[in-house]
């Protein structure tokens, strides 16, 4: 069994293919040698042996043979030994899933450096400085990764071994009167080490290892634990990734990017993962190592006159700087663009000015630059258009559709601070400054943002529960940048100016100091940070070009139509700016509860007789003329499905005993007879009560009423020669007869509208398609409907006998012992309640092969629901006017990839 896959010096053991075997960083590493690209030498330990090692804590007998061997083969190539006392070779060894998690596992570099090894790596460098440098570096990565974590030690807030020895240099700074690590003389570095030595075996109890193989061993095993640390499986949790998959671990000889001043080190991206924007994008340290560049311990310079940001325009470009060098990156960067057809995340290192490349992978970027990068390739041919819709999500949309701060009140508002703009949008909420603070108060449901130095990935289940982040250190490629913007979070990093201090949980600020609890707001977009809190606004979709552009893209590539759940002109008016292509389900009982208007639903419900109730529901004819008139305006020509009165009666009518009062005066009946009445209505379980068709069968008058309004408005937009269709919809209907009776009242009452304005009307009427029972005979009921509209809320609540209202209370539990994968009512239970959808579809095309059909419960905004419907056959889905352009993608998608 081959467990071990070299790569280097133009020939590897595996390609890009291999990601589930060697993860994507050993697949790439791979792949970038098969192109001819200079990538320092090394080798990748499978995913395989990760499940094994996890599976029996141990190893199978022949890797250390297989490692030993490829090791052997980087020998040759670098000229150099592992563990050589006159020229020693020295290894990074990383992690590497098959899908990216950044930051999440562990990275340990300049393994090999010991006190027998230091002299010759000194002689042959020429540069002590350099070399413990590299050895202190060394030092702190194996405490942190392979003494503590991967030993289980847990240390409190603040207290790990990295933090102390993070301390320890500072004050050693402090001591020399220097700011730089790189101001530190050898003398300094060679006490550090030892400090760091002794402060390690008196914290951990152990010492750290001066053997190079129990280095290796240490580290490798440090590595495929990582893969079930606290922080990964939180991250793999809310990325959904199998936590079966292990990672592969890389082991690489080492290239400095800190052995003097044409050293450097650099991250980029071939596009600009914050905009999207077709510009070589990237950061770049001289005379440093990759970590100084993703840990934001100092703020990096840009790559090219292309990547400035006010922050950094003073500080020289490696374009400037070394611009050979840059053009052979640059050469390179479009090299890997073009055979990867997407945007790369690379990383280089160049050592005495040679370029080496560490990475390459898929860029993580935002929603905004998703759309552009995807929409931009298409127009160049880098990709087909239906690539490029896979490679939007929902996601991107969601967060392209995010309010930003109110322009207004922001240009009034003094800034506080100022730092980079990682993660686009607003934010506003209150302070915290630990992730367990913000995962807790978000529980407690308050808005946080959380506020750091500089995040690691021990935060990360924080940063998901905070509004937005705010960090004192890093650049735009720090592990806060990366991890907000791969989810599309506000984020403001590097805002120098910011003090943090944890033991007061308080933060100064340009003379200001603010405290836990109190307000603050990010405008990730430019990265100005206000004291207290700033409106957010909806964003201008109209103007974005990008978005436009891959919706138009989509409604090419799909079938299935697109609706939306809107009761009032504004709504509909919005919904057709976002694509809606007419209104799947207008509810009409939102219209009632204008103060004019409950009042005659109240005297209408209280009524005795259906006299008094007919002359009390007619006052209310004016008002649903009205709506349906505007509603039906604002959607035309499309059609607009209006279902009738669905609620129980009680929800119109005051509960305590002042309401009540005050309407038996209005209504001028006695209050004991006001009470009976609502006595009289009161229900055990009103959702499967006096609701739905079932008051209309009650009250006839109710649907006349509605009728009337729906043909009115109609006949007077037709005479206004718009085109007109509304479809009537009948609620919760479980036998055909009911139907039946609902819709000779429709059909009765457009004749009379017809006879007395003399216009010609067209409309249907259909029924809502909500209880098992419904679904059960729809082949009875598609012999008298003209359309069916799948109610999926209460088909689910039906179904599972779940309450709507109330699952809140149990719903966690059943979801922590996973009884069921996630809320049946935010994505269809395909199994039960999309059987039944189905059985309903296949019995009503049976009968009316044409018969229309559509969804409109809140599944209808949900992607993974769309694409049941859409396999499912569906018409259309109807969903609320923010999910429309997430329902087009999410249908053209379906049709492409099904
Ligand atoms: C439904 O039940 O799915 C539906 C759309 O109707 P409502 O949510 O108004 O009950
Ligand atoms: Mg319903």
């Amino acid at each position: 069994m081959n467990d071990v896959y070299f790569f280097g010096e133009g020939k590897a053991d595996g390609s890009a293919s291999d990601k589930n075997l060697l993860g994507g960083k050993g697949a790439n590493l791979a792949e970038m040698i098969n192109l001819g690209i200079p990538v320092p030498p090394g080798f990748t330990i499978s995913t395989d042996i990760c499940r094994y090692y996890m599976e029996r804590d141990a190893y199978p007998d022949d890797l250390e043979n297989q490692v030993q061997h490829s090791l052997k083969q980087v020998e040759k190539i670098m000229g150099q030994t592992f563990g050589n006392f006159d020229n020693p070779l020295l290894v990074s060894i990383r992690s590497g899933a098959r899908k990216s998690m950044p930051g999440m596992m562990e990275t340990i570099l300049n393994v090999g450096l010991t006190s027998k090894t230091i002299p010759g790596l000194i002689t042959k460098s020429k540069d002590e400085r350099f070399v413990y440098d590299a050895y202190r570096r060394l030092i702190t990565m194996y405490a942190d990764v392979v003494m503590e974590k991967a030993a289980c030690i847990k240390p409190q807030e603040g207290e790990g071994i990295r933090e102390k020895l993070d301390k320890i240099m500072e004050s050693l700074k402090n001591r020399e009167s220097v700011t730089r690590d790189g101001d530190l003389s050898i003398e300094n570095l060679k006490e550090l080490c030892d400090i760091y030595k002794s402060t390690i075996k008196k914290t951990l109890k152990s010492e750290f290892p001066d053997d190079p193989n129990t280095q290796l061993w240490g580290g490798i095993t440090a590595v495929f634990k990582s893969w079930n640390g606290k922080r990964a499986v939180s991250y793999r949790n809310i990325e959904n990734i199998p936590h079966d998959w292990g990672t592969a671990v890389n082991i690489q000889s080492m290239v400095f990017g800190n052995m003097g001043d044409n050293c450097a080190t650099g991250v980029a991206f071939t596009r600009n993962p914050a905009t999207g924007k077709n510009n070589f994008y990237g950061e770049w340290l001289p005379n440093a190592q990759g970590e100084d560049v993703v840990a934001g311990l100092r703020t990096p310079n840009p790559l090219n006159h292309m990547s400035c940001s006010n922050k950094a325009k003073n500080l020289p470009s490696l374009e400037e700087i070394m611009p050979e060098i840059y053009g052979k990156l640059d050469t390179i960067q479009k090299q890997l663009e073009t055979h990867y057809r997407d945007m790369q995340d690379i990383e280089f290192t160049i050592q005495n000015g040679h370029l080496w490349m560490l990475q390459t992978r898929v860029g993580k970027r935002n929603g905004a630059a998703a759309i552009r990068m995807a929409v931009e390739m298409a127009e160049e041919g880098l990709i087909d258009e239906k690539i490029a819709l896979m490679r939007v999500n929902s996601d991107d949309l969601d967060e392209i559709m995010h309010p930003m701060l109110d322009k207004k009140v922001e240009k009034q508002s003094k800034i506080l601070a100022a730092g980079l703009p990682a993660g686009p949008g607003g934010g506003s909420g209150q302070i915290v400054f630990t992730a367990d603070d913000a995962e807790s108060w978000h529980k407690d449901g308050k808005q946080v943002i959380l506020v750091r130095s500089e995040t690691s990935p021990e935060d990360v289940h924080g940063m998901f529960a905070s509004e937005a982040i705010l960090t004192a250190r890093g650049g735009m490629t720090s592990h806060a940048a990366l991890v907000a913007r791969g989810w599309g979070k506000c984020c403001v990093v590097g805002c120098a100016d910011l003090q943090i201090s944890l033991q007061e949980k308080s933060l100064s600020v340009n003379g200001i100091t603010l405290n836990e609890g109190d307000w603050l707001t990010l405008n990730g977009s430019n990265g100005n940070v206000y004291n207290g809190q700033i409106p957010l606004e909806a964003v201008n979709l109209k103007k974005n070009k990008y978005f436009q552009k891959i919706m138009e893209i989509a409604d090419s590539h799909r079938k299935l139509l697109v609706r939306t759940n809107a009761d009032s002109p504004g709504d509909a008016q919005q919904a057709r700016e976002f694509g809606a292509e007419g209104i799947g389900l207008c509810r009409t009982e939102h219209m009632f509860f204008d103060p004019e208007r409950i009042s005659a639903m109240q005297e209408m419900i209280i009524a005795e007789n259906e006299t008094n109730r007919r002359k009390a529901i007619m006052k209310l004819l004016p008002y649903q003329r009205g709506d349906f008139y505007g509603i039906l305006k604002a959607m035309a020509p499309y059609p607009v499905t209006i279902r009738l009165l669905d609620p129980p009666l009680h929800e119109f009518l005051p509960q305590d005993d002042d309401q009540i009062s005050r309407l038996a005066n209005e209504l001028n009946v006695p209050m004991e007879a006001l009470n009976a009445r609502i006595e009289k209505l009161h229900e055990q379980n009103p959702m499967l009560g006096h609701r739905g068709c079932r008051l209309g069968v009650s009250f006839p008058e109710i649907t006349e009423m509605q009728a009337r309004a729906i043909f009115e408005a109609t006949a007077q937009l037709v005479q206004e020669n718009k085109i007109i269709l509304p479809e009537v919809m009948v609620p919760l209907v479980g036998s055909v007869t009911e139907f039946i009776h609902q819709k000779e009242i429709i059909d009765n009452m457009a004749e009379i509208v017809k006879k007395e304005t003399g216009v010609e009307i067209e409309y249907l009427v259909g029924t809502m398609i909500e209880l098992p029972r419904a679904c059960a005979t729809a082949d009875k009921i598609a012999e008298e409907a003209q359309f069916f509209s799948f109610g999926t809320n209460d088909l689910t609540q039906t179904t599972y006998g779940f309450s709507r209202d109330d699952i809140g209370s149990f719903l966690p539990d059943y979801l922590n012992h996973k009884i069921i994968p996630i809320d049946p009512f935010q994505s269809i239970d395909q199994e039960g309640v999309g059987c039944l959808v189905k059985m309903g579809v296949e019995k009503g095309r049976g009968v009316n092969p044409k018969l229309k059909i559509g969804i409109c419960g809140e599944h209808g905004g949900d992607p993974k629901s769309i694409r049941f419907f859409h396999e499912t056959g569906l018409d259309y889905v109807s969903c609320s006017p923010f999910r429309v352009p997430i329902a087009r993608l999410t249908a053209a998608q379906s049709e492409i990839n099904p």
